[in-house]
């Protein structure tokens, strides 16, 4: 487990506030970096104990429902990577944990969705049979379903002062009668949609906050967090009893704690004993599994979104490739790394590509003997089947593969697994780079060994009588390349100047 982040201290931006969870940078002119620490408030004051984890859960749980929402309303999500804004020795701070996003003008309102009677709507009901001036039959009880759900929103308070629920007539006269109206209908939208998907999972969401930003053109968008245990009450589906207050999924706990503890609910607020904060954090990381599911569930929902958008979009292509069968012109030798896609990297359309992906992106010498030769079966079906008329060797910077053959003994150990036996494929790179670099630090000798694994790559796809051929006649041509995911950068291998040279400068 990482260490907690109580405060952020990102000094390469300038700091715009800090709120009661979120530190807010700013980027430039039209960007702010948004970091979700892990402080925990409660009653209103944030206590002395951060939570481990809790900024990355909230991030998460966010992201997820920005993502899931974004067909009702769009949202101030850029995709800008957090760790590009920021100096490389604060990337480890906002790491899962900060967003980008686009800067807009936040609306002077919390714009809050009740679809269960708690909390302060439960207290004005009892007052009356009406919250926020919205009459309700009478008899209900408290955590009851409400007929509808209801918008009820509230003023927004400066730090330390409590929010101010509004009326309807007060919502249109800060906003407008028309913008009133567009807030109120996507918020019952976005509560409804969230809140049957919640239930799918055995999570009831009895109400939740939303904030809005206008851009300059007038465009609503969703802003803040989106339908987080700290943005909202969320209940157990198996603990739900209406007429008694059910505990809520993650806070409880800690509220429990605090309760018994006897504190006067005033600042400051108790250290929390380890264990608590450790199991607070534990019920922030369930309330996001149930929430959002196994990672399958993440490739199936993944699968539908490519569904409706990417197939249908290329339809005609699918059909065409379906219809006349592949002919790529390129065959690629691709490490199994999942960070180095070698589709991704080159933003290439299904039936560009033909890929082979193993340990290291490795091409073995020819060999007549032994049945399973999967990466040369690739080859020969690549290059004499489908005519290929390049191969590109795609290594990559932090290869584990690689790792593994510079920590091996020089001794050979008796061999474990496959792994070790299969790198024996570029113990030439090994030696050589450890004869000529001895001494460099294990990054450098990482570095030169991925990329001389290449070149042996390279010489040993010669080896294969159709493929030096092919070479001889023109028809195949032989690439190395090296992509280094840190600077997002590709570079080729040049056999004249035999160095490695960035492709950007092609
Ligand atoms: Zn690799």
């Amino acid at each position: 487990m990482k260490d907690a982040l109580f405060r952020s201290s990102i000094t390469s931006l300038p700091l715009l506030s800090r709120g009661k969870v979120r530190d807010i940078y700013e980027v430039d002119e039209g960007h702010l970096l948004i970091v979700t620490t892990d402080r925990l408030s409660a009653f209103d004051i944030v206590l002395p104990t951060p939570i481990p984890g809790k900024g990355r859960v909230l991030t998460a749980i966010s992201n997820f429902w920005f993502d899931r929402l974004r067909h009702v309303i769009p949202n101030h999500a850029t995709g800008i990577a957090p760790e590009s804004v920021v100096i490389e020795s604060e990337r480890e701070q906002v790491a899962d944990r900060a967003i980008v996003v686009k800067k807009l003008k936040p609306l002077p309102i919390e714009a809050i969705v009740r679809g269960y009677l708690a909390g302060s709507g439960w207290k004005a009901y009892q007052q009356g049979h009406s919250v926020c001036g919205i009459p309700l039959p009478e008899g209900l009880r408290e955590a009851d379903k409400l007929p509808v759900p209801l918008f009820t929103p509230s003023t927004k308070a400066e730090t330390g002062a409590h929010d101010e629920n509004i009326s309807y007539e007060q919502t249109e006269q800060l906003l407008g009668k028309k913008l009133a109206a567009q807030v109120r209908d996507v918020c019952i939208a976005l509560y409804q949609e969230a809140a049957e998907y919640a239930a799918s999972k055995g999570i009831i969401v009895a109400d939740t906050k939303f904030e809005f930003g206008l851009d300059e053109a007038g465009q609503l968008y969703l802003i803040d967090e989106a339908l987080t245990p700290d943005s909202s009450r969320f209940w157990p589906a198996d603990q739900y009893r209406p007429g008694t207050n059910p505990p809520s999924f993650d806070k409880q706990y800690v509220r429990d704690w605090l309760e018994a503890s006897g504190w006067n609910k005033q600042t400051p607020g108790p250290q929390l004993p380890p264990e608590v904060a450790a199991q607070t954090g534990e019920k922030y990381r369930e309330a996001l599994k149930q929430l959002t599911g196994s990672h399958v569930e993440k490739l199936i929902s993944g699968y539908k979104r490519f569904h409706h958008h990417n197939y249908e979009k290329n339809h005609a292509l699918f059909q065409r490739l379906a219809k006349l069968g592949q002919s790529p012109k390129t065959l690629v030798v691709g490490c199994c790394d999942s960070r180095v896609d070698p589709a991704v990297v080159t933003d290439c359309d299904p039936g560009d590509l033909f890929i082979i992906r193993n340990v290291a992106n490795l091409v073995p010498p020819f060999e007549t003997s032994g049945d399973y030769h999967g990466t040369s079966a690739a080859l020969e079906f690549g290059v004499c089947h489908l005519e290929v008329e390049n191969i590109i060797v795609l290594g990559h910077a932090q290869c584990g593969g690689i790792h593994e053959l510079l920590s091996q003994s020089p001794v050979t150990e008796p061999q474990k697994g496959f792994i070790s036996g299969w790198m024996k494929a570029a113990s030439v790179a090994r030696n050589r780079v450890l004869s000529k670099m001895q001494g460099e630090s294990m990054d450098k000798l990482a570095r030169a060994c991925e990329q001389e694994a290449i070149l042996v790559s390279l010489d040993n796809l010669l080896t294969f009588p159709w493929i030096l051929e092919r070479v001889a006649q023109r028809k195949l041509a032989l690439h190395g390349w090296y992509f280094d995911m840190q600077c997002g950068e590709l570079l080729h291998y040049n056999s004249i100047s035999k160095r490695f040279e960035s492709l950007l400068k092609n």
